[in-house]
């Protein structure tokens, strides 16, 4: 855990958030400002930057990350059309150093994205 960080501190619980979901190795809440009618960011309790600060002995974790997604979105009827993203850069849109995969449905979405 990062002290400084702020996702690290929800998944802690020490700031709170809508979990949506929680094992022992990932866990998913509300995003705060919504982009979509289902915006749930899905985070590693470990620590990560962002997806290149991951290394070959993450390559499950990352996997769960995606695979929590479709979960979520199974259980939310967003099978007709649903985003996973990751932002990684404050270039890409990163505003929050820690990794969190989007998952963001219940509309339809342009190709490509800004
Ligand atoms: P990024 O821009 O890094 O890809 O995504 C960060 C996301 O975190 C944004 O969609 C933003 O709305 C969300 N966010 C930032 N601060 C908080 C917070 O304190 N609580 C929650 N639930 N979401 C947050
Ligand atoms: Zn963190």
């Amino acid at each position: 855990m990062d002290p400084n960080c702020l996702f690290c501190k929800i998944g802690a619980k020490q700031i709170p958030a809508k979990l949506v979901y929680e094992d022992d190795d990932v866990f998913a809440f509300e995003d705060i400002n919504p982009q979509a009618p289902t915006h749930i960011l899905i985070c590693p309790k470990k620590h990560f930057v962002a997806l290149h600060d991951a290394g070959a002995g993450d390559q499950a974790l990352l996997g769960k990350l995606q695979l929590v997604a479709a979960k979520l979105a199974t259980e939310r009827n967003l099978l007709s059309g649903y985003r996973t993203v990751f932002n990684n850069g404050s270039g890409a849109g990163q505003s929050v150093f820690h990794l969190h995969l989007h998952l963001l449905g219940g509309r339809n979405f342009r190709w490509p994205p800004g």
